[in-house]
């Protein structure tokens, strides 16, 4: 081994890695598929919602004033001339001392100004009486109320609701400009490795990481890709990295990312590209690192499983969103609690510590143990100790990221 001569502070790799990935382009994508995915662009409603005044209610379209003063006594009488459907629209005018019936959604007729509501009136054969006073516009959907014509209606890296698809829809459009989704290559190395949910054999594990991996990058808005398990050759890893810089968005290296003499990563990303930093002031995931392959972030994750989980919540999970052009943030919720007990840091390092919120507070769980991943399934979320904090007293308020959201 031979060990990091310098580690990156966390926030040197969390900045690189803000200035240097950018949001991947826009493709079409239909309205049937866009719940969740990222607006590429700014969209202005060409043309107003409604596009025609339209009834509010069920009832009869009248020239307002003339229903003034009409009450159960004193009915103001109008003749019927036609009917105004949804989709439908009376062709005729209506004059004064004339009514269309009308439902909810149907066009205003012209010379109409206000809808009576079929509770106050009375049809009769081919009149209707009118008993209470309906001024003019009164339950009447003036064009454009729900969207004038120009206004913006939804801003560019805007992640679609379900209703923003029923907007889009009124303003007329099939498809939406998304952002691509980053297809992310995760290539997973170590001799020792069976594929994901095999049984272990002999002194062989199952790969823990690939599947872990895929669900954090789908949750991401990413497509995984996963590779592997491989060998740890070196040549083997060069082929996989080659092909996965062609063919992917991202490069996630599981396993392989140290300094001693089964670490190929590290040199392979150097030779193939550029190794920005490698070694992160970071407990438990100081063998991490990133690098370009071209245009293509690669990130060096240990193969110890909580690190490799520590690792991609700084790291990957930023280069993922950020290509997908999503916030770069967590997307864990946070709460704020006092630590029930003390909690042990050392200067120097950011510590990721998995705790669990009980009845006094937040307890610690673990901070060492990176290969012991039964920690965060046991953890109701992790505290970030900065590194220049001993750690924190029984009694602190910290902040704790869950989980689950
Ligand atoms: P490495 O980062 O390759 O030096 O691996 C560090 C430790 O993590 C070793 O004990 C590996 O067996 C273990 N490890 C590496 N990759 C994985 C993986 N995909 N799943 C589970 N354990 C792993
Ligand atoms: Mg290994």
């Amino acid at each position: 081994m031979r060990g990091f001569r310098r580690r990156s502070s966390v926030e040197e790799v969390v900045a690189l890695i803000g200035r240097r990935v950018e949001p991947l382009e826009a493709e079409s994508v239909p309205l049937s598929q866009a719940a969740g995915r990222v607006l590429a662009a700014e969209i202005l409603a060409a043309a107003p919602v409604p596009p025609f005044d339209r009834a509010a209610m069920d009832g009869y379209a009248v020239r307002g004033e003339e229903t003034f003063g009409a009450d159960l006594y004193n009915p103001a009488v109008f003749q019927i001339v036609g009917r105004s459907r949804p989709g439908l629209a009376f062709q005729g005018v209506v004059g004064p001392g004339q009514a269309a019936e009308i439902a909810t959604g149907a066009p205003l007729p012209d010379g109409a100004d206000a809808v009576v509501k079929v509770e106050a009136t009375e049809a009769e054969g081919s009149s209707v009486r009118v008993v209470e006073p309906t001024p003019p516009g009164r339950n009447v959907g003036r064009i454009g109320e729900d969207i004038a014509a120009g206004t913006v209606v939804l801003p560019a890296g805007r992640i679609l609701r379900p209703q923003d698809l029923g907007v889009l829809s009124a303003l007329g459009y099939p498809a939406v400009p998304a952002t691509r989704r980053p297809v992310v290559a995760v290539i997973v190395t170590g001799d020792e490795l069976l594929p994901a949910g095999s049984p272990s054999r002999g002194h062989r594990i199952a790969d823990m990481n690939s599947v872990m991996l895929a669900a954090l990058i789908a949750r991401d808005g990413g497509i995984a890709r996963v590779v592997g398990p491989l060998p740890d050759d070196r040549e083997t890893l060069r082929a996989a990295i080659v092909e996965a810089a062609a063919t992917a968005d991202a490069v996630l290296i599981s396993g392989g990312s140290s300094t001693g003499p089964e670490d190929h990563a590290p040199g392979l990303v150097a030779e193939l590209g550029e190794l920005v930093a490698h070694g992160v002031a970071l407990r438990p995931a100081s063998p991490a690192g990133l690098g370009f392959l071209g245009r293509v972030p690669a990130v060096l994750l240990p193969g110890n499983p909580v690190s490799c989980l520590c690792a991609y919540d700084f790291f990957a999970g930023p280069v993922v969103r950020l290509l997908g052009h999503r916030p770069a943030a967590w997307p864990y919720r946070s709460v704020e609690r006092p630590m029930a007990h003390k909690l042990a840091s050392a200067i120097g390092r950011v510590d990721y510590a998995r705790v669990r919120i009980g009845p006094d507070g937040v307890e610690p769980l673990a901070i060492s143990g990176a290969s012991i991943l039964s920690s965060t399934t046991r953890a109701d979320g992790f505290v970030v100790v900065p590194a220049d904090l001993e750690g924190y007293a029984a009694g602190a308020s910290v902040v704790v990221w869950l989980y689950d959201g």
